[in-house]
């Protein structure tokens, strides 16, 4: 069957370009693939038989930046697109399991599309030519399988970061890991000590926000023990409701939201200590942000949901609306998988739905006087004034005082009188 892909104008003329020079250019990689399954593609990658300096010289009156000229690779403007184009390379020996030792340029598409990960990523296109699909990528599309371009073992070796790749390709499709390629995943697992924290994190990030996440954690349990050894204690060992650790820890990431990492990675680690949550999370080398809004959810998942409007505007005081209700959803998450009950859930939503009904009244700035009224009025000073400040915010929120200018400033007479009123001295 003839494969058509429609190339974009900018990237087109690119390839248009070096086929007028006399060299050959073809689309590569994701795009290739993403167009096959329908997709859009995020970016268009080029490939071409025109050495690092030639296409330096063919697109010498183009905008050019050198992002990578030592491993062949440079970046051509085209129509407001940045688009890289890279010589066609082999990588040579890796002896750090990530870095090839050097690259070289080789002249056939063939030699190219064999450096790359899987066969699904290693199709390349043009209109001349079709489809070049020399590992039988499309077929793997087409059976939804991941697979290695040659010899599974040799190529975890070669960069071990593919094992996680292989994890992220196949949640991202909901595809699977055909047998060789994921026995020697679970093989080599190991070799992921080889890989730093950062890239570890971002693959981490982009299969646990997969549509598949959830099977990738069941099928490969030893592959995420080998990256968060935290984890391995869940492996194989069965909770006090008789439930498997890992398989629950499974569904509750799979159950978070999936456009939300942290909230997903919360799931992840959500039955250790708080204490191998925080070693984890500093291994990861995780951005703070995320590390803030991990800590706080799980805090908040081991104590009981608000049962009140003011527990729940303190809850939201303390933190923030949106993460009240990633609050609310994680304890409706473990809620089902342990008790099938959601009824705990439903009253803490009501609640939620109430107290964000209801003027806002989280914090001191919600209310109807600030410190100025208070010391203007005299009626208190340096540190009393946010003490009282916090006390006519919790009588608010208990909703025992309205939030008015009067009564706050009535409320806050009296508890200056009380605070005030002499006190015997010791003499
Ligand atoms: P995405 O949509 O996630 O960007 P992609 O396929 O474009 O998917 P990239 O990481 O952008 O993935 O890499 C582009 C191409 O380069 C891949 O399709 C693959 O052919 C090749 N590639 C990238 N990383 C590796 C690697 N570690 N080992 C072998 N080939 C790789
Ligand atoms: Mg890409």
């Amino acid at each position: 069957m003839l494969t058509v892909i429609h190339i974009p104008s900018y990237a087109a003329e690119i390839i248009h370009e070096l086929e007028r020079m006399g060299f050959s250019a073809y689309v590569v990689g994701g795009c290739v693939r993403d167009s096959l399954l329908g997709q859009k593609p995020a970016d268009w990658d080029i490939c071409t038989d025109a050495r690092p300096e030639q296409m330096l010289q063919v697109f010498r009156k183009w905008r050019v930046f050198e992002t990578g000229l030592k491993h062949g690779t440079i970046t051509v403007r085209s129509r407001g697109h940045n688009v890289e184009v890279t010589t066609f390379r082999t990588d040579g020996t890796y002896s750090d399991n990530r870095h090839p030792d050097a690259v070289r340029f080789v002249s056939r598409i063939p030699d190219d599309l064999a450096r790359r990960d899987f066969t699904i990523n290693a199709m390349a296109y043009n209109d001349r030519e079709g489809l070049v699909d020399t590992f039988g990528g499309q077929k793997d599309l087409e059976e939804q399988t991941l697979r290695c371009v040659g010899e599974p073992d040799v190529r975890f070796h070669e960069d071990a970061l593919r094992i996680l790749r292989a994890l992220r390709f196949a949640a991202r499709f909901q595809f699977a890991i055909e047998t060789e390629t994921a026995y020697s995943i679970r093989r080599n697992r190991l070799l992921l000590e080889n890989i730093s924290a950062e890239r570890i994190f971002k693959e981490l990030q982009g299969i646990l926000t997969a549509p598949g996440a959830g099977d990738m954690l069941t099928a490969f349990p030893e592959v995420f023990s080998a990256i968060l050894p935290e984890l391995a204690g869940l492996v194989g060992s069965l909770d006090a409701s008789g439930i498997n650790s890992w398989t629950f820890t499974a569904h509750a990431v799979q159950t978070a939201p999936a456009e939300n990492f942290p909230s997903r990675l919360a799931m992840l680690l959500h039955q250790l200590t708080p204490q191998a949550v925080t070693s984890a999370l500093a291994r990861l080398k995780s951005d703070n942000a995320t590390a803030r809004f991990v800590t706080t959810l799980l805090e908040h998942l081991a104590a009981p949901l608000p049962t009140s409007r003011p527990e729940m505007r303190r809850l939201i005081g303390s933190t923030s609306r949106e993460m009240a209700e990633h609050i609310i959803h994680a304890h409706g998450i473990v809620n089902k998988l342990r008790h099938g009950s959601y009824e705990e859930i439903r009253s803490a939503s009501t609640l939620l739905a109430e107290v964000l009904d209801s003027p806002p009244a989280y914090n001191v700035r919600h209310l109807a006087i600030g410190g100025n009224d208070l010391m203007k009025d005299g009626l208190a000073q340096g540190r009393l004034v946010g003490q009282i400040l916090e006390q006519l915010l919790r009588e608010v929120q208990d909703e025992t005082l309205p939030n008015t200018k009067q009564s706050l400033l009535t409320r806050a007479t009296e508890l200056t009188q009380n605070c005030t009123e002499p006190q015997e001295s010791p003499r």
